[in-house]
């Protein structure tokens, strides 16, 4: 069994890093949290630490993880890399400098980088490969409260409150694994959901400005200008995409925002119902999942591009398939 594996290469190692991907979720930051808990509790005599300085606002309250680590701890280490497809998106570069490297991840697989590859594209989460790895594995891990906090956050974040495709009764059944242990899910769900009051008034900008195409593509561009006329951060005018969700017969909706770098690179967040948009997100420097993706664009043209290829997509998918709405 390849957690059990997996657990065995953990064992014979005295130092394990846990890596995630750039621009932090739940999903990746409860997994790598979860994990290294359960890690420490279960081996105190190992040194287990995550490799990431990313701060992320609306994750603060899950406590942050300290990158400071000198280039020597990588050496001759065990790298556990959770949640992120591919090698350019690990949190921390030296992952290289690892002697042995480990792939635990649920998107669609195009590169696997590790020398163990624990690859499930129909998990609902990370999070929830690892509370299935604690499953396997209970008569030697150890758990508490805390870890299980960690890894429910995850679960609740990435699956959307359990409610897109991909949950299954299994993601349940491990979610229950999880509660058995103490989560208080009232807290939880008011730090993920509570919003200031202020930010409504973006959400309110969002619904004015959105653009929905001929066939039933829903988008929001959002300038630097925007952000900073509402004083929002990155990662709230990130949170657009999840506005548009809803819509009658609208069965992608898009999110571009302006990143700010050097470049001018403009952050693509893609969504869809019914109908796969990865391979969309993969021909604009991206991927993800069948209906939920991410990827970078360039300038105004790609902006239309990109939306045009939805629209033509979803014009497709209604004319050949039935019982859409
Ligand atoms: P996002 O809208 O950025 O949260 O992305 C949605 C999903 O697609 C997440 O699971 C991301 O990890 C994944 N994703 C985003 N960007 C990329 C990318 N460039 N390559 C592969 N997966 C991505």
């Amino acid at each position: 069994m390849i957690q059990r594996r997996i657990l065995d290469t953990i064992r014979a190692y005295d130092t394990v890093i846990l890596f995630r991907h750039i621009r932090i979720d739940g999903d990746c930051v409860g997994a790598t949290k979860g994990l290294a808990r359960m890690l420490q509790l279960t081996f105190p005599q190992k040194t287990v630490l995550i490799a990431d300085s990313q701060r992320s606002e609306h994750l603060s309250f899950l406590g942050h993880d300290d990158a400071e680590l000198p280039d020597s701890l990588f050496r001759g280490a065990l790298g556990v890399v959770i949640d992120t497809a591919t090698a350019d998106r690990i949190s921390d570069q030296r992952f290289r400098l690892c002697e042995k490297l480990v792939k635990i991840d649920h998107h669609i697989e195009r590169e696997p980088y590790g020398d163990i590859n624990w690859v499930e594209e129909e998990r609902s989460s990370a999070c929830e490969m690892i509370a299935e790895f604690y499953r396997v594995c209970a008569d030697e891990l150890h758990i508490d409260k805390q870890a299980a906090e960690y890894i429910y956050t995850g679960m609740v974040t990435d699956s959307g409150r359990f409610q897109y495709e991909g949950v299954s009764g299994e993601t349940m059944r491990l979610a229950g694994l999880m509660l058995d242990q103490g989560v208080d899910a009232e807290h939880l769900y008011a730090n993920l959901y509570l919003r200031d009051f202020e930010s409504l008034r973006f959400k309110a900008h969002v619904y004015s400005h959105m653009q929905l195409s001929e066939n039933g593509v829903a988008s929001i561009y959002i300038s630097l200008e925007t952000q900073n006329e509402f004083g929002i951060s990155f990662e709230e005018a990130c949170a657009a995409v999840g506005y548009l969700d809803g819509i009658k017969g609208c069965l992608c909706w898009l999110a571009f925002i302006e990143t700010g770098d050097e470049k001018a690179s403009i952050r693509v967040r893609l969504r869809s119902r019914f109908l796969p948009i990865n391979e969309l997100a993969e021909a604009y420097r991206g991927g993800g999942h069948a209906n939920a993706s991410g990827a970078t664009v360039f300038g105004e043209g790609e902006v239309q591009a990109l939306t045009a290829r939805a629209d033509a997509m979803v014009k497709q998918y209604k004319e050949t398939h039935e019982g859409w709405l």
